[in-house]
């Protein structure tokens, strides 16, 4: 297993000062799974528990890394799937591995779905913890689920990520434009980040810029990269 990195960019300086985790897998005898095929079958069979553990402690190890180097000042954003929440022990995991690291709870951002919302209870109980100790929350793949908006009321999120499949088609389709202009200025009403996935073209980028959207990251500026890319590409 391994981790890549993914660099968010923002639109109005072109710094980067975060980065999105994406899970690796390459099996000897099928090759790169994609986490699209893998993770359902890690909860599926509960392994997600331990493999989630892992991610978090590995990114965390990279980041001390980097900064034990010097390079500081940036945030890590890890995805963390509906059945991982689940799990009662999710934040003191967290809390134990930054300081397991000597991490200040800044550099960590954890990425929920919508759909993992509609648990009221439990997960308010876990992201309020999570925001408490310092991290930031952001909404994965946002306006794909079917909770109600409600949930940016009660829920303690910082930033929203637009769906890729809003952004794809940006140029060519009006109600895709309208939704993504609509989702900026939501997360602007509310006071919150807004970061745009899947980017691939300049024009979209020119939009994103003009409809005032923070950040964005996709194939246009980046792929996931191995962390020895990214200190290569960023770190010099
Ligand atoms: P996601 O969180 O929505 O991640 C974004 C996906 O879009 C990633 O796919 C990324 O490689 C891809 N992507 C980035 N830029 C572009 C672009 O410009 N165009 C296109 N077409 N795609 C782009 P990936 O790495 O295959 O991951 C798929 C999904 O697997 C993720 O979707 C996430 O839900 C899940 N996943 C990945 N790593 C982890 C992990 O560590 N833990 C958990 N629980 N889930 C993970
Ligand atoms: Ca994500
Ligand atoms: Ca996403």
């Amino acid at each position: 297993m391994a981790v890549h990195y993914q660099p968010q960019v923002q639109l109005d300086t072109g710094k980067i000062k975060s980065f999105e985790a994406l899970l690796r897998w390459r099996n000897p005898k099928f090759g790169n799974v994609p986490p699209l095929k893998f993770i359902p079958l890690a909860e599926e069979t509960g392994l997600i528990t331990s493999i989630g553990a892992w991610v978090i402690d590995h990114v965390c190890a990279q980041i001390a890394q980097w900064r034990q180097k010097g390079w500081a000042g940036f945030r890590v954003a890890v995805n963390i799937s509906p059945k991982q929440f689940l799990d009662p022990g999710l934040a003191g995991l967290i809390g134990r591995t930054l300081e397991k690291y000597k991490l200040p709870a800044s550099v960590l951002e954890i990425e929920i779905t919508e759909g993992a919302m509609e648990d009221k209870g439990h997960i308010l109980k876990v992201l309020s913890s999570l925001k408490e100790m310092g991290l930031t929350i952001s909404v994965d793949d946002f306006g794909t689920g079917y909770s109600s908006l409600n949930y940016l009321k009660k829920f303690p999120v910082d930033i929203l990520k637009i769906d890729q499949s809003f952004v794809r088609e940006l140029e060519n389709s009006q109600k895709d434009a309208a939704i993504t202009k609509t989702i900026i200025h939501l997360a602007h009403q509310l006071g919150l980040e807004v970061v745009a996935e899947g980017v691939e073209e300049q024009g979209q980028v020119e939009f994103l810029q003009s409809a005032r959207c923070q950040k964005a990251q996709g194939y246009f500026f980046s792929r996931p990269v191995p962390a020895e890319e990214v200190e290569k590409q960023l770190f010099v």
